[in-house]
């Protein structure tokens, strides 16, 4: 069975998600578990933990349907040490507050190298900082996402992402999640059924399906191979509706959250019953 939802807003607090993703008509939600644009955030209240796990019993949603997001502040790869520092530090408190809403995932962007080291190194940092945060923490998945290769972040081959994998002091705990939009202009393309299976062969070779812990489903408002981070509502880009009826009937991608962050999210509930409507 397939899980279909989208980023939805926590404004007012992560207690709202889970009543925005149903109205949606979403079984599966990413949320942002702190203001994603600031290093800082008060701590989680108890009250506020118990009205979020007693909403998502509401509208019946389970853990390891949620894909929380982290920061865009956070690089876990960043070249100076002291600012790699601070990242990870704000890496594990978002780890923290995934515990306590008894969350399993947490989705993060590898990091980026700003030219200042080699990729190398650079997976190198950013494996550390993972390895460190699943020492100080227990219970959830660190997810990396696969990214367009926009500037100088890593994530855009799959290589990157198992180089992460490969190096976990716990490979039970660790992950990835696949973006469509990232997928397509960092080189990948899923737009005939030939190509679907060919790049879907790669990832398994080289990742292994075992690992895929949700998909980011988005179009792409840039071309194949651009390498740009531009999203676009399903069917509406340079990816067409083709490429997402085959993740509709693709096996592999059963029981994830599969995740729009398309950029209309007035027809974010069109997009999802369109996407349920794909399945064979
Ligand atoms: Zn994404
Ligand atoms: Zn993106």
């Amino acid at each position: 069975m397939k899980y279909i939802g989208a980023h939805v807003s926590a404004g007012g607090g992560v207690e709202n998600a889970p009543l925005n993703a149903k109205a949606i008509g979403a079984r599966a939600f990413a949320l942002f578990t702190k203001n994603q644009r600031q290093w800082n955030a008060k701590p989680l209240e108890k009250a506020q933990i118990e009205t979020f796990k007693k909403k998502l019993d509401e509208v019946a949603i389970l853990p390891k349907h949620i894909l929380p997001h982290d920061s865009y502040l956070i690089n876990l790869g960043h070249p100076d040490k002291f600012q790699r520092q601070k990242s990870f530090e704000a890496f594990l408190d978002e780890v923290k507050r995934c515990e306590e809403l008894g969350l399993e995932k947490l989705n993060f962007h590898p990091g980026s190298h700003l030219k200042e080291i080699s990729e190398e190194e650079c997976l190198q940092n950013i494996s550390e900082c993972m390895n460190e945060a699943l020492r100080q923490s227990k219970g959830v998945t660190l997810v990396a996402e696969n990214t367009a290769g926009q500037g100088s972040n890593l994530g855009y081959k799959f290589e990157h992402l198992a180089y992460l994998l490969q190096n976990s002091i716990d490979k039970s705990r660790v992950g990835v999640c696949i973006d469509t939009c990232h997928l397509f202009t960092s080189g990948y393309d899923i737009r005939t059924k030939e190509d679907y299976d060919r790049t879907m062969q790669k990832f398994n070779d080289i990742i292994g399906f075992a690992y895929l812990k949700g998909m980011h489903l988005n179009d792409s408002k840039v071309k194949f191979q651009s390498r740009v981070d531009r999203h676009e509502s399903i069917g509406k880009g340079e990816l067409g509706l083709d490429a997402f009826s085959f993740i509709m009937n693709d096996a592999h991608m059963d029981d994830i959250p599969l995740i729009l962050e398309t950029v209309d999210e007035s027809i974010w509930s069109e997009e999802i019953a369109l996407l349920y409507a794909m399945q064979k």
